[in-house]
């Protein structure tokens, strides 16, 4: 039996898709499980664990694919949510909700709700079991991992420990109590990403961004992971005849997109046999969080609008093959 939910979420047309095709798009819905995508060649019905069409709230992405996990987490199991699709497509606006200073109660992200579902636990131990959360948040790029909390610390390594599972050695890590710490160790940790990209001259949506709680219990000997994960968006640069950096980042992404793919395929095929993981960095720290006594969920975050049809079924294309069984 697989653990890995995989949901499919399209955000609202942006004014620029309206301008353009006013309320065309290419998604007709069917029910909360399945669509019709249409483009001038086809119709194709996908099916997938849950959809989440323009209309739907923070709130609902949130109680459907990530409270589940909170709770598996805190009964000791590792957890991973996941979003996956092209820039723009409300991969960060799912995890982080708008930027922070737009960011209110109803449309707060993944993130803020995780933790605050956390806090709740922290507050109101089960039996009294104690226990303390850690955050920490890297970011992946061109298979390095670089510290976000500490941009000196730029090429941290993956490393495994029988207490600690699979964790980033060196990565900075704050202990968080309450939503207002957790509000400022991220406005620190995106701060830094964007100061990174300057001095680099990128933009984030060609790295990955992991934000990680760990979540240690007095009375166990091992430390729980969970990690929540905004990938690099998946538009398929080559195709617009990038060189040099650009096309080196393209292929990085790319390759390890699909170890991503091919490790979660394995997962749910059942070939658990020979699993991947060792083709990235991302996979390979994700290891103890996707496999075996973990669980998971991909949201695919696409735009619904025809001009951007191929990269929304490709991300559509992406979910679908980690769903068969
Ligand atoms: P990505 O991280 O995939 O590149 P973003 O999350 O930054 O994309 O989303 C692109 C834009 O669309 C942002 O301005 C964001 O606020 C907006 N957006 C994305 N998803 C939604 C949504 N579900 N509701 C309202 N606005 C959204
Ligand atoms: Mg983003």
């Amino acid at each position: 039996m697989s653990n890995v939910a995989v949901c499919v979420r399209f955000r609202p047309l942006n004014s620029r898709e309206r301008r353009i095709n006013g309320d065309l798009a290419c998604i007709h819905s069917f029910d909360s499980e399945s669509f019709v995508f249409k483009d001038e060649k086809e119709d194709i019905r996908f099916c997938f664990d849950k959809v989440f069409y323009s209309d739907s709230e923070q709130l609902d992405v949130y109680e459907f694919l990530a409270s589940p996990i909170v709770e598996d987490v805190m009964n000791g199991l590792n957890g991973a949510i996941i979003t996956y699709g092209q820039t723009g497509a409300g991969k960060t606006y799912s995890m982080e909700g708008p930027s922070i200073l737009e960011c209110v109660e109803h449309n707060k992200g993944l993130l803020q709700r995780v933790t605050d579902e956390l806090f709740g636990f922290l507050r109101h131990p089960v039996d009294n079991k104690k226990f303390t959360i850690k955050m920490s948040m890297v970011e992946i790029y061109m298979e390095k991992v670089r510290d976000l909390f500490d941009l000196s610390k730029d090429n941290l390594q993956i490393k495994e420990s029988k207490t600690r599972g699979i964790f980033i050695s060196g990565a900075t890590e704050i202990t968080i109590t309450n939503s207002s710490e957790v509000q400022q160790c991220l406005s620190i940790g995106i701060a830094n990403r964007a100061v990174g990209e300057t001095q680099m001259n990128l933009t984030s949506s060609r790295s990955h961004c992991l934000y990680i709680f760990i979540v240690q219990h007095e009375e166990r000997s091992r430390s729980g992971k969970f990690v929540l994960v905004d990938l690099a968006g998946s538009e398929k640069v080559e195709k617009t005849g990038a060189e040099g950096r650009l096309l080196e980042e393209a292929k990085t992404i790319n390759k390890s997109l699909s170890a991503l793919g091919n490790v979660i395929n394995a997962l749910t095929s059942g070939k658990t046999n020979h699993v991947p993981y060792r083709d990235s960095k991302l996979t390979r720290f994700l290891q103890d969080a996707l496999g075996g006594n973990s669980r998971t969920a991909l949201l695919c975050c696409c735009s619904p609008s025809p001009l951007n049809a191929s990269e929304s079924l490709s991300t559509l294309r992406f979910g679908t093959r980690l769903k068969l069984i």
